[in-house]
């Protein structure tokens, strides 16, 4: 099979490599689409995986093979990918907190191989029953929605609230969606691409401006002078930490999304003069998946609003060095 291949810090190749076989109690996934995550291209620029990791977390394929004692799927079925690697028995599974497991890991992080590869080795309980009417193409665009579910839910931002997005990338755009089912009185978003900010305004963003306006004044303007109730920071970058802060209303909250691989120089003291509170949010839960695919069977998200681009996995390589240059697209797939 085809597989791309992260060498070394920003040196991917594409490989004929031997094609997964199924153990016992293992199921083997024929990939149809393939996200690329922030995240993926945050790893491979800072070279932070083992060398030879075959990334790509944000799946879906129909199942090729079943191992001995599989029971439950049959060959061609669809089906969602919980990405996220569990123990089901630790304090925080045993809450439901998946997304903080003892034993946390990942595909295509290292701990498995990923997507970014025509066929994935995977274990029946990381899989989904997927309803007739989401598409592969929905499903792999589930992990932005229950990453932005997730950070709404764990906010817990209120009908009648306001909110700040920073960033309109895929996250952001999820965010403004979910801010918007859960009854948000206004919502703006700061975004300086100008497709990416049209696609806030589709989303559900009432104001969208450009991150080097007067964010501030503007802010005060909309809400008599009080502010934000919510800040919702999803570009991951040093500077935007203390700045979401700075936007913020007093007794408000800051929400970090956004995953920040390199120090911030912050200023608690402004935090304090203003009884901030604070939010950090990692992934979504199992549970929560299962909540999306629910919503993509009632119509709420599909793909089409999501994605930008298309490419085929002998163009990844390319893919990844353009993306990572100041770029207009909002999410990208690979389609096998
Ligand atoms: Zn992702
Ligand atoms: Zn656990």
């Amino acid at each position: 099979m085809k597989a791309a291949i992260l060498r070394d810090r920003r040196s991917m190749v594409v490989e004929e490599i031997p094609t997964p076989k199924a153990g016992p109690g293992e199921i083997i996934l024929k990939m149809k689409y393939t996200g690329i995550c922030g995240s993926d291209l945050h790893l491979y620029s800072t070279g932070l995986l083992p060398p030879d990791t075959i990334m790509g977390h944000e799946c879906s394929g129909v199942v090729a093979e079943l191992g001995e004692g599989v029971e439950g799927w049959g060959i061609g079925e669809k089906a969602g990918l919980y990405g996220a690697l569990y123990c089901g028995k630790c304090f925080w599974c045993m809450k439901g907190f998946t997304n903080l497991c003892r034993e946390m890991g990942g595909i295509g992080i290292g701990d498995m191989p990923g997507g970014y590869a025509e066929y994935m080795r995977v274990f029946p309980s990381m899989l989904l029953k997927v309803p007739e009417n989401v598409t592969l193409r929905d499903l792999a665009v589930m992990d932005p929605f229950a990453t932005a579910y997730h950070a709404v839910r764990m906010s817990g931002f209120k009908v009648g609230d306001t909110a700040l997005v920073m960033g309109a990338g895929p996250i952001g755009l999820c965010i403004i969606r979910h801010l918007r089912l859960a009854g948000a009185r206004l919502v703006v978003a700061t975004e300086r691409v100008e497709r990416r900010a049209q696609a806030a305004k589709e989303f559900g963003a009432d104001v969208v401006l450009d991150a080097g306006d007067n964010v501030l004044n503007t802010l005060s303007d909309l809400t008599n002078d009080v502010g934000v109730d919510y800040v919702f920071e999803c570009v991951g970058v040093p500077d935007t930490t203390q700045e979401a802060f700075n936007l913020v209303r007093r007794a408000g909250k800051v929400v970090l999304v956004g995953v920040c691989l390199e120090p911030a120089t912050v200023q608690p003291v402004l935090w304090i003069i203003k009884e901030v509170s604070m939010q950090t949010t990692l992934g979504f839960t199992r549970a929560e998946f299962g909540d999306i695919l629910d919503f993509m069977h009632k119509g709420v998200f599909k793909a089409d609003s999501l994605v930008s681009e298309t490419v085929s996995i002998d163009e990844l390589p390319e893919a990844f060095e353009r993306l990572l240059s100041p770029n207009t697209e909002l999410k990208v797939l690979v389609e096998f």
